[in-house]
């Protein structure tokens, strides 16, 4: 942190490069990979442009006071090298072996894409052995059967990832929910599968705090990860992505709704959904990069924690 910000190579926070998983407790990772939107592309610009925006970003978080590099080694581990991007299932394939190696290795990943499609893969590689609870904040519950043909797009992860049991329903909650659709199947599966599904009104009508008192209700004290796509957020403040839906969060209350979850068992995160090429301010990056740095900030703390307990257990 003793160069300039505006100087140097951009890497996710000013974080070094580091290849190697066994050296970091929290690796941040890019995912260049668009494949899987059924609508205006672009999200395989994300990680680069969040690195470049992330730069903004310090330390010491003004209200917790708390600096994620006092409590864990971060570090940025590169993108995920995609060797088929014009095939999705092996793309997906490559993301999950990437994440496998994270996994097996004790770091904990926090992750940009790429489209929301990403997230299934990665719960391949991190929820192998047990399934998760998730908090996931989105305008969509991305728990649609297929879309335009293919099972597996940024409008499925999530049924998907229930299927091949790496997600907990009763202990999954999706924020934010809106838009109309063509169709009620995601909401109806959501909330048939036993999901707590929160529609923005909802959220609008209890306010942040009861909301997050409601996730951590849900979610409870097991293994939990966090998945947060930016059109959550009203296009007012993230424009830059893919399906925009008018009518969404404030960038402070997802602010507030992400530091809200201090103290759960946190397992990893991603921000997902970042599309450069509708984001000509680049605000959205910055956006999605502080919402990055929010997770990032609960996690140093739960990996920290964990950590101290291993090592008073040995
Ligand atoms: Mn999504
Ligand atoms: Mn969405």
């Amino acid at each position: 942190m003793s160069t300039p910000r505006y100087a140097g190579v951009a890497t996710f926070m000013r974080t070094p490069l580091v290849r190697d998983p066994s050296k970091l407790d929290i690796a941040l990772i890019g995912v260049p990979f668009d494949g899987g939107v059924e609508n205006r592309p672009g999200q395989r610009h994300g990680p680069r442009q969040i690195r470049n925006m992330s730069s903004l970003i310090r330390t010491i978080h003004h209200v917790t006071r708390l600096n994620p590099y006092e409590l864990c080694r971060v570090a940025d581990m590169g993108d995920v090298p995609i060797a088929n991007a014009f095939h999705l299932e092996a793309s997906h394939a490559d993301i999950t072996e990437f994440y496998r190696k994270v996994h097996a290795a004790g770091a904990v990943p926090l992750s940009a894409g790429g489209d929301h499609s990403i997230s299934l893969p990665i719960l391949r590689a991190i929820a192998a052995d047990r399934p998760v609870g998730m908090v996931h904040i989105d305008a969509h519950t991305d728990t649609c059967d297929e879309e335009l043909g293919s099972r597996y797009t940024h409008g499925t992860p999530f049924r998907r990832a229930l299927e091949e049991e790496l997600l907990d329903p009763k202990r999954t909650v999706q924020i934010g929910i809106r838009g109309a659709q063509n169709s009620e199947e995601g909401w109806t599966f959501s909330l048939e599968s036993g999901m707590r599904v929160i529609f923005i009104e909802e959220f609008t009508k209890l306010g942040v705090e009861a909301v997050i008192a409601e996730a951590r209700r849900v979610v409870g004290d097991g293994p939990t990860y966090i998945s947060f796509d930016v059109d959550s957020l009203d296009p007012a403040f993230a424009p830059g992505t893919g399906t925009p839906e008018v009518g969404g969060m404030t960038t402070i209350e997802a602010q507030a709704l992400l530091r809200g979850l201090r103290g759960l068992n946190l397992v990893g995160g991603d921000v997902v959904e970042v599309s450069p090429p509708f984001d000509p301010s680049g605000n959205t990056a910055l956006v999605a990069a502080t919402m990055m740095y929010e997770i990032l900030c609960v996690l140093a703390e739960a990996v920290a924690r964990r950590k101290k307990s291993r090592e008073r257990a040995a």
